[in-house]
């Protein structure tokens, strides 16, 4: 049997899902002792926001400035007691990773964040998550005027930024920097004394500010606060910079004021269901999604079934307001995926297998409503239809928590070219007819709108939300791919 060149050894998902992925997730911590094992807590919470690599540097006034970054998980990675040790002090802060910009796929060492700056009025370390759209014109004007870059990653243009202002404090460096850069960016950052946080002015990924005893903590998610028993005090807002010393927390506003723009797919599958985002459980917005998509695309069938686990709380919503009843028609092995670190062909060619499995006593006969969060490429909607088949359904019928993605994101969210989107291509029913489902239903965009809490749906005028993956419509002209030759949507 001819074995496939061997897998990146630390590769994050040896069988691609056909799902769109969050790429990063930040974290910070100051005013608690040894910050970075409550770092690496943090960063443990947020691992479903980048699997490929970690990263923490922390201070410490004895050793200064003190990093690791390491290829995997944090849980494989930043247990190790020996590791920690040698990140000693009250302030830290770190990044996990799945890569948006920079070596895809290739992801080298010097690639993995934090990237650390050591400037003439001291150091500074930056985390950053979300995509910056102007980084490529960035980095040839550095390049140009003698700057050295040491990553491929977007997100190094920063650190080059703020070394060339002439600024005295380093948090004015980075408004500086930060002013020059286009696109979506929820930064955590430290200097020796301090802890910063911010968040573009449109504010497309999410950031929230909590408080630790007499510390604070800086993170993506709700949920990386709760599992270090912190309180939640607000999201940072968009365009605001939070500068945290001795226990005080001043807040910038640095950029023109804009109509903020967050990501609305976080609502649908990046964030954990267990956070809460712009002040809601994001569990019930999935719940909400699920009735929604029940009142747009009813259905006679005998069983709502989620595709777990992201669309396990839409088809919640789905049974309860269409009153068909639920089950876990398909079951989820949480341990496959992360196992065979060199896959065989023969392995890869099982593909969904090893990771979903059908229920096949409660399916048999029936006809099933499978809910899942999206189609990206149909590839795994196609594997599903075949298993539930195979274990004896009578019908399926697709019904999906999202509108069709017809659009690639560049706000920091891993997306096939555009081409490979089967939505860009196919209408509704060209996607029944190529995924040979009974029926498929994508949820509105005024219908998701209403999910997450507009009551009247999509503005259009001045939509409430980045829903470009789905409208076509950028709230940040993307230049790098502009330029590049990438057709935006044409004028209607
Ligand atoms: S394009 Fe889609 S995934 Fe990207 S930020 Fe906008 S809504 Fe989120």
């Amino acid at each position: 049997m001819r074995r496939l060149p061997p897998a990146h050894p630390f590769d994050a998902d040896a069988f691609p899902d056909d799902k769109l992925r969050e790429e990063c997730g930040v974290f910070g911590v100051t005013g608690v002792a040894d910050a970075a094992n409550f770092v690496a807590l943090g960063l443990h919470a947020l691992q479903h926001r980048g699997q490929e690599a970690g990263g923490i540097v922390a201070h410490d006034a004895a050793t200064g400035f003190n990093s690791a970054r390491r290829f995997g998980y944090v849980r494989d990675n930043f247990t190790s007691a020996a590791l920690m040790e040698t990140l000693p002090g009250p302030l830290a802060i770190g990044h996990v990773r799945y890569s948006t910009a920079g070596s895809k796929g290739k992801t080298q060492i010097r690639d993995v964040q934090p990237f650390f700056g050591e400037f003439s009025l001291g150091g500074a370390a930056i985390a950053h998550n979300g995509n910056i759209t102007n980084a490529e014109e960035l980095r040839r004007e550095l390049i140009d005027r003698g700057s050295i870059f040491q990553s491929s990653s977007d997100s190094e243009c920063i650190i080059h930024l703020m070394a060339r202002s002439l600024q005295r404090k380093v948090p004015d460096r980075m408004m500086d920097a930060l002013r020059r850069v286009e696109g979506a960016f929820s930064i955590v950052a430290m200097t020796r004394t301090k802890l910063i946080g911010v968040r573009d002015p449109l504010g497309v990924r999410p950031l929230v500010l909590g408080r630790l005893g007499d510390g604070h903590v800086l993170a993506s998610e709700t949920c990386a606060l709760d599992i270090i028993g912190a309180e939640f005090l607000r999201d940072v807002a968009p365009g605001e910079m939070v500068v945290i010393e001795g226990g005080r927390v001043e807040s910038h506003r640095p950029f023109r004021e804009e109509r903020p723009r967050f990501c609305i797919f976080e609502n649908v599958y990046f964030s954990r269901p267990d956070s809460i985002l712009g002040g809601r459980s994001v569990y019930e917005t999935r719940s909400q999604i699920g009735v929604e998509l029940a009142r747009e695309a009813p259905v006679e069938a005998d069983l709502v079934c989620p595709v777990p686990d992201s669309g396990t709380p839409a088809a919640i919503g789905f049974a309860r307001e269409s009153g068909i009843p639920y089950g876990m028609g398909i079951i989820r092995n949480q341990y496959v995926g992360r196992t065979f670190i060199e896959p065989t062909e023969q392995i890869r060619n099982m593909g969904v297998r090893l990771k979903l499995n059908v229920n096949r006593a409660l399916i048999r006969g029936k006809r099933v409503v499978l809910v899942d969060d999206s189609v990206v490429r149909g590839t795994t909607s196609i594997k599903i239809r075949e298993m539930i088949l195979d274990a004896g359904a009578a019908e399926v019928h697709f019904r999906i928590a999202s509108p069709p993605t017809a659009w690639p994101c560049f706000y920091g969210v891993d997306t096939p070219h555009r081409e490979k989107l089967l939505a860009a291509t196919m209408s509704e029913d060209e996607m029944r007819d190529h995924l040979q489902v009974d029926s498929l239903r994508f949820i509105s965009l005024d219908g998701l709108y209403r999910a997450v809490g507009e009551a009247q749906g999509r503005d259009p005028a001045a939509p409430q939300y980045c829903d470009a993956c789905f409208s076509g419509e950028y709230p940040v002209a993307p230049s790098d791919q502009i330029a590049r030759g990438f057709a935006l949507k044409a004028a209607e």
